[in-house]
């Protein structure tokens, strides 16, 4: 759509131009693949997927010419984290930044944050809770960065200070005036104490008036929380450190979508805490942080014991805030490696089932005719060596080209380290 604008606006200054015109909109982008993961739990072997505008027309072996060979490497659709907080960062002093950062120096560390992000191979993510200028700047092709679907202001759970039934009905609508796509709930305290902060009641109305508004609700919740998010019938499940079996298989039953953290959130933690240590929500001193070190296992612990529970949809989202951005694939690796999960179904949580969970299973998270070109390449093969997330050296999404590496350019990390 843009180059077609572009050539638009040069044609009518030269007055020539309805042929180039056409010849933009008709060309077709031919990529060659070896090895295709079509997002599904499906392999496809030696063919070519055909991008016309922004979506795949068609996937033909015998398509051509060849514009962009990706033979040897393992393509698949752009992959979506359901749990981001895109606008975190760290401030000048090296800590995370809070609400006295300087506007641009947050609106750039966004952008920052978008682009490594979708330099990672991310083409959708889900974010926590921010206005919508980042999302919509990016929707409009000013800024590169993966689609964003965003919450706008989180209903924090404070008890009955939280309000009536009816006063978050009204709270919801506000989000949904403000342009949310999402309700983002905080249903429960800390990671290994906290309680509910909201009754069953009061879950049960954000969680239908949001269903009623057509925006769907992802609860943070941990130990009773969620099952009272699955009974009031919320669309995801955000952690949820404590569920027992019972809750999981209750949320199989009921088609709740479940987005545990395996690794990488905890691990950022860790990895900065000194960036972290003192500021609000966070330890006071480093020593503080080994605390998380205790959580680690329990987070796998619970991972494992949900990728046994059948019909459970388990899908990505790495939560992830200042310092885990642009390394966003890290938690696909502690799945396999330290949960045990496949490592087919692990692709398949960030590309279909992760589309079904955001209700775009028509337009992202799969290679087919009438999908949007969202098309990454790793270098290696994911189901033989995990790590391999790590090597993406080629990222469409809505069939541009954002990134298009050497192979064996990329030694570590796909997304730029900032
Ligand atoms: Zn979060």
């Amino acid at each position: 759509m843009r180059s077609a604008k572009i050539i638009l606006c040069v044609c009518s200054i030269l007055g020539v131009c309805a042929q180039a015109q056409t010849s933009a909109q008709s060309k077709r982008i031919v990529i060659a693949a070896s090895t295709v993961l079509d997002g599904k739990g499906g392999v496809l072997h030696n063919t070519r997927i055909v991008v016309a505008g922004a979506q795949i027309v068609a996937i033909d072996a015998k398509a051509g010419p060849v514009d962009y060979d990706l033979g040897g490497l393992t393509v698949l659709p752009g992959w979506i984290d359901a749990h981001v907080h895109i606008n975190w960062f760290f401030g000048k002093d090296g800590k995370l930044a809070g609400g006295r950062a300087m506007a641009d120096e947050a609106a750039y560390a966004a952008a920052s944050n978008a682009w490594v992000t979708l330099m990672a191979g991310f083409t959708t993510v889900q974010n926590m809770g921010s206005p919508t200028t980042l999302r919509d700047a990016i929707a409009k092709d000013m800024l590169p960065g993966p689609r964003i679907l965003t919450a706008v202001e989180p209903l924090m759970g404070r008890g009955e200070q939280t309000g009536t039934p009816d006063e978050i009905r009204a709270y919801v609508r506000k989000q949904k005036e403000a342009g949310a796509d999402l309700i983002k709930i905080y249903a429960s305290g800390g990671m290994r104490q906290g309680r509910m902060t909201l009754s069953q009641e009061q879950l049960n109305a954000a969680c239908d008036e949001a269903k009623k508004q057509g925006l769907r609700t992802l609860v943070h919740a941990y130990r009773d929380a969620v099952r009272a998010a699955t009974l009031a019938g919320c669309t995801e499940v955000e952690h949820g450190l404590g569920a027992t079996d019972g809750d999981l298989r209750l949320m199989a039953e009921k088609g709740t979508y479940f987005d545990p953290q395996a690794g990488l959130l905890l691990e950022n933690y860790l990895l900065n805490k000194a960036k972290y240590a003192g500021t609000p929500f966070y330890p006071a001193t480093e020593e503080g942080f080994s605390v998380f070190e205790e959580i680690l296992p329990m987070n796998h612990e619970l991972l494992q014991r949900a990728a046994k529970i059948p019909g459970l949809k388990i899908v990505f989202g790495t939560d992830a805030v200042a310092g885990a951005h642009g390394r966003n694939a890290e938690e696909f690796i502690d799945r396999v490696r330290d949960c045990g999960v496949d490592p087919m179904a692990a692709m398949v949580s960030a590309n279909s089932l992760g589309a079904e969970a955001l209700g775009m299973a028509d337009q992202i998270g799969s290679i087919g005719p009438g999908l949007q070109a969202d098309i990454i390449a790793l270098d290696g093969d994911p189901l033989q060596d995990i790590t391999a997330v790590r090597r993406v050296v080629f990222v469409m999404k809505g069939g541009i080209v954002y990134k298009n590496a050497a192979r064996g350019a990329i030694p570590v990390y796909a997304g730029i380290q900032p």
